[in-house]
């Protein structure tokens, strides 16, 4: 069976649905009972087979799909595609703006600014487009269908006679949102925090510190004194709390590491800061890393660079080529 019930009061079912990637073989679905109502957090990739689990395991626990609510922890494919499948016509969907609009504006122009921005930090045309490529959202579900809502921080969600908090933790992504239940203190995280990897930042369109306010939701959640935090990847587990004091160290020992290469090494771009960095990953050659991995690789350590220039602890000039260098 690929569901379990996993909390009771409030009746908490976690649903596995398939979805192979590098870090994780599926997206943990959850869905809150209350009174013959039913709260579904995040939906999961798009696949034939993810498509009939999830609707195999609503029907099995007993999800009345005219009595639902659907909410989005973010706009990932694995998190929101399955919406068109599984949300009845005129279903209410609960998602966070910025992460809407970033899905909104996914087509040619997004994807060619991403291109440019690339190309001058550096990278290599051929691979400027194939990384911009990925970074634009597909539409992922069509938002005339159902009733699109924008939640934000401190919205209450109700589901029978529960009523959960809404906690905006962006960072993953500009939009992320969490779901907090303050009466029995789990919270549904999403991609915040994980444990099977350490969750890739968001380089946020409107150039926000994508990495601030990562650092800042961290610090969020772990004041909400939580009973216990439901992932979307990998399995529950109870030193969440010790996982995200390590999430902030590891960054902080990353930005402090990007920093002292561009002190050693002044004048370098973009792409040759974020290459000269200690990755997880082992390679002898750039080029022997695969494509996704370097994608995910080059727009994290842009983030990095841009939280330094934000704060002031490196310096950004363009070149006369109209390449990004860092001093
Ligand atoms: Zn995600
Ligand atoms: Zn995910």
């Amino acid at each position: 069976m690929s569901w379990s019930k996993v909390h009771s009061d409030p009746d908490v079912y976690e649903v596995r649905v398939p979805f192979q990637n590098v870090s994780t073989s599926a997206t943990n679905c959850f869905v809150v009972m209350d009174g013959g109502e039913a709260l579904v957090v995040d939906t999961g990739a798009p696949t034939e087979e993810g498509a009939a689990v999830l609707d195999a395991a609503l029907d099995e626990i007993g999800v009345e799909r005219s009595r639902a609510t659907f909410f989005l922890t973010h706009l990932h494919l694995d998190h929101a595609g399955l919406v068109d499948r599984v949300a009845p016509e005129g279903a209410t969907v609960l998602v966070g703006s910025a992460d809407f609009d970033a899905m909104r504006a996914s087509g040619a122009s997004a994807y060619e600014r991403m291109r440019r921005l690339l190309a001058s930090e550096g990278v290599s045309l051929s691979d400027a487009s194939g990384y911009a490529r990925h970074s634009v959202e597909m539409p992922l579900f069509d938002p005339a269908r159902v009733d699109v809502r924008f939640a934000v921080e401190g919205d209450e969600v109700p589901v029978g006679g529960r009523r959960l908090r809404v906690v905006e933790v962006p960072g993953h992504t500009p939009g992320s949102l969490a779901l907090f239940d303050p009466a029995s203190r789990i919270l549904f995280g999403g991609d915040h925090v994980l444990f099977v990897i350490s969750p890739g930042i968001a380089l946020f369109p409107d150039g926000r510190d994508g990495l601030q306010a990562y650092l800042d939701s961290l610090e969020k959640v772990r004041s909400l004194g939580c009973s216990r935090l439901f992932v979307a990847h990998g399995d529950e587990r109870a030193d969440f709390e010790a996982r995200i004091d390590w999430l902030r160290a590891h960054h902080l020992g990353r930005l402090e590491e990007a920093q002292g290469i561009v002190r050693s090494c002044p004048g370098l771009s973009g792409e040759e800061v974020v290459r000269s960095i200690k990755w997880n990953v082992p390679f002898e050659r750039w080029e022997d890393i695969s494509f996704m991995q370097r994608w995910c690789i080059v727009m994290e350590g842009l983030v990095f660079l841009n939280h330094l220039v934000d704060r002031g602890l490196v310096r950004r000039d363009e070149d006369e080529a109209g390449v990004r260098r860092y001093f």
